[in-house]
């Protein structure tokens, strides 16, 4: 029996049945950009199909050339291009899965010169404007979009998912922000769903009654001149008359200053709008973003906010999701973050998606490599996410492992930055791990710092010490109102209420974003986030949104880099800006082209363009980057031992987990093999 029972209840559509009520969501992968792309695709969906999930949602193929989110990208509009679908469709059933094609006409989101749209109003995010669609153009793409449904169908997919939210096409025909007509595909609400309405009917048409059809609506447009609930509830029903199976809940536009998916929103944070849609219509409604657990799921099945839930990073963070949950162990799954740091970050730099927690995610060929031949022992100094992923990796492979860590508990840089709002996801994390290294009998000695004679009888030596703070050559750094970012994350030092940041790196962003959040705890409870970002959870107003409204900023903070320009420029592509934003509204000052004086009582003497100027502050905290912890290795090496050199030990600058992970996951392969991952 599982304790999911919500969870893993079949779907019956007559024509079809799904096995549980678990959706892996739409996501573009890039994958195409890597090489076997079509390899590459069917074995990443046929993983997740294996785990257990019960329908899986192809990133968008757009139904013309016009839709096309950019040059070269995903299209399907013709015979000569089934061949590909059936690859992955044929891999998807061999496991059992089903699969749809999700159809996404990019409209004035196109990165194409014949973008469209129904007014030639140019979006915020794309600078070329659209061309007004004519009538003609209107019916050829409604066409488009069954046609692609037909060529879906006959490739082998399940079903298709019209993608009508996120500020696409079909979004900016129904939304007065973007569709300023006054022809019969205008104005009026009922003119402004004739569009969706119409794809959704000739769809159906030209597919059948037993095919799959699902229509992905807007629940929430979080834009002006967006939809008010009431105009959503409408649309939701009006898909429903036109034929849609399933509604899948989409969440604000693109173009949207509200984060949506990132470790900011809290878990389940839009549940409220699932809510509104299923309160709309018969059908059954998926709820998504920022659910990442079958715990969650299981609450929004119970609670009867929507009838499935879709998760599209968790599955990429562990494919086998699905059937861990069934089983009952949730404790063994690899919880996605919400981090976007090895997929949407890597996606929207042009790069093929993978996963921070999960590097084999979008690379499974890569790793397809025989189990090693020896069993070697294996030493992994460190425990933080390199010497983690190493250890644990070189136990699936088949080694004998021992993973030394000189703190009372894993996780290293990790528990530093657990304790920054909205990172506590870290956590889980650190529970996977946790989980796996006494599963898989790793020897762990906590409290431990090995030497050079302790790590002889290894085969191999993995050294992961780290990093340390850098101390910057400041005259005065050491008075007292100098702290570490590691002691103020640590809890070992508090700050005062005047507090200047030295370095403004991803840690000294993380610091001002601890040191301003609001007093009341840590965890951001929807309320809290709701009124940061001025979400209105009724949507009675266009687009939902509402004043945000802030407590007064807890402390005077200024953040100083001694670059000119702007600040945080290396941060996520898709979470930088909400962070940002987030300071600017705590009115976190910021300082840039700084030169260093020194510290004394009245606080941090400085330079900006020759001028002197004091920041009198309390505290001022160091996060000027770090340096390589490599006094073991240089030992070992003064012994005449080899030793692998792995995480911040090896290259500190631009540091990060993705890259740690990465690279402790990869060298465990190498270890007793002819070849590692490329
Ligand atoms: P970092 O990104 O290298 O930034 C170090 C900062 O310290 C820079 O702003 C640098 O700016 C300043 N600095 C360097 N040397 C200095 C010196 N001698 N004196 C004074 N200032 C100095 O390092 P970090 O902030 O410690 O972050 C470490 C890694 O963790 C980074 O790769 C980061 O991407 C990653 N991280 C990522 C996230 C995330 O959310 N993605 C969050 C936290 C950390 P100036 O040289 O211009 O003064
Ligand atoms: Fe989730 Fe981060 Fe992995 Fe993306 S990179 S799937 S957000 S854990």
């Amino acid at each position: 029996m599982t304790p999911f029972p919500h969870l893993f209840r079949p779907l019956d559509f007559g024509f079809m049945r799904l096995a549980n009520r678990l959706l892996m969501g739409s996501m573009h992968t890039r994958l195409e950009t890597l090489d076997r792309p079509n390899q590459r695709l069917a074995r990443f969906y046929a993983e997740r199909a294996k785990g257990g999930v019960a329908l899986i949602v192809t990133g968008g193929f757009s139904p013309n050339e016009e839709g096309l989110l950019e040059p070269g990208g995903p299209i399907l509009n013709s015979a000569d291009q089934l061949a590909e679908h059936r690859h992955i469709t044929r891999a998807v059933h061999a496991h059992a899965g089903k699969i749809a094609l999700q159809i996404l006409h990019a409209g004035r989101y196109a990165k194409v010169a014949a973008a469209v749209g129904p007014s030639s109003i140019a979006s915020p995010i794309n600078s070329r404007a659209p061309r007004r669609m004519t009538l003609a153009d209107i019916q050829r793409t409604i066409e488009d979009y069954a046609l692609t449904a037909s060529l879906a169908r006959e490739a082998g997919y399940d079903g298709v998912e019209i993608m009508g939210s996120e500020g696409y096409l079909i979004n900016e025909f129904t939304a007065p922000r973007c569709n300023d007509r006054d022809d019969d595909w205008g104005g009026s609400l009922d003119n402004r769903l004739r569009f969706p309405t119409e794809v959704m009917r000739r769809v159906r048409q030209r597919t059948g009654d037993d095919f799959l059809v699902i229509f992905r609506v807007s629940s929430i447009d979080l834009v002006e001149g967006g939809l008010t609930g009431a105009e959503i509830a409408a649309l939701a029903r009006a898909v429903e008359a036109a034929g849609a199976n399933i509604i899948n809940q989409g969440i604000g536009w693109h173009e949207a200053r509200v984060p949506t998916i990132a470790q900011r929103v809290p878990r389940a944070a839009w549940s409220f709008a699932a809510r509104l849609l299923k309160a709309a219509v018969q059908i059954p409604v998926v709820a998504s973003n920022r659910l990442n657990t079958p715990e969650l799921a299981e609450a929004i099945l119970a609670r009867g906010d929507a009838d499935l839930v879709s998760m599209a990073r968790p599955m990429l963070a562990d494919p086998e999701f699905a059937n861990k949950a069934r089983q009952g162990h949730s404790e063994k799954i690899n919880v996605c973050i919400a981090c976007n740091q090895a997929c949407l970050d890597l996606i929207f730099s042009g790069r093929a998606a993978t996963c921070l927690v999960n590097p084999k995610a979008g690379r499974e060929l890569d790793f397809d490599l025989p189990p090693s031949t020896q069993r070697r022992r294996v030493g992994v100094v460190g425990a933080g996410p390199a010497g983690l992923a190493c250890a644990v990796t070189a136990a699936e492979r088949g080694h004998q492992v021992t993973l030394f860590e000189a703190e009372r508990g894993i996780g290293g840089q990790l528990n530093l930055a657990r304790n920054v709002p909205g990172k506590e996801e870290f956590d889980e994390t650190l529970r996977y791990f946790a989980t796996r290294i006494t599963e898989l009998g790793i020897a762990l000695r906590l409290g431990c710092r090995p030497d050079v004679a302790a790590l002889a009888a290894f085969d191999d030596i993995v050294i992961a010490t780290g990093v340390s703070p850098r101390i910057p050559d400041i005259p005065g750094i050491e008075h007292g109102k100098c702290v570490s970012y590691v002691d103020l994350l640590a809890g070992r030092q508090r700050a005062g209420e005047r507090v200047a940041i030295i370095g403004a790196g991803g840690i000294g962003f993380d610091i001002a974003e601890y040191l301003s959040a609001p007093a009341a705890g840590m965890a951001t409870p929807d309320s809290h986030f709701r009124a940061e970002w001025g979400v209105d959870a009724k949507i009675l107003r266009p687009g939902g949104l509402l004043e945000p409204t802030a407590p007064p900023p807890r402390r005077h903070i200024v953040m100083l880099q001694r670059k000119s320009g702007r600040m945080g420029r290396r941060l996520g592509l898709s979470t930088g800006w909400a962070l940002r934003l987030t300071l600017a509204k705590r009115n976190v000052a910021q300082l840039s082209g700084v030169t260093y004086g020194h510290i004394d009582d009245a606080g941090l003497h400085i330079e900006v363009e020759g001028r002197p100027q004091l920041i009198a502050a309390d505290t001022i905290v160091i996060c000027a980057g770090q340096e390589p912890a490599r006094g073991l290795h240089q030992a070992l090496k003064s012994a005449g031992r080899g030793a692998h050199l792995i995480g911040g030990a090896e290259r500190a600058a631009e540091l990060d987990a993705v890259r740690a992970i990465d690279q402790g996951t990869r060298l465990a392969y190498g270890l007793g093999a002819q070849d590692g991952p490329q």
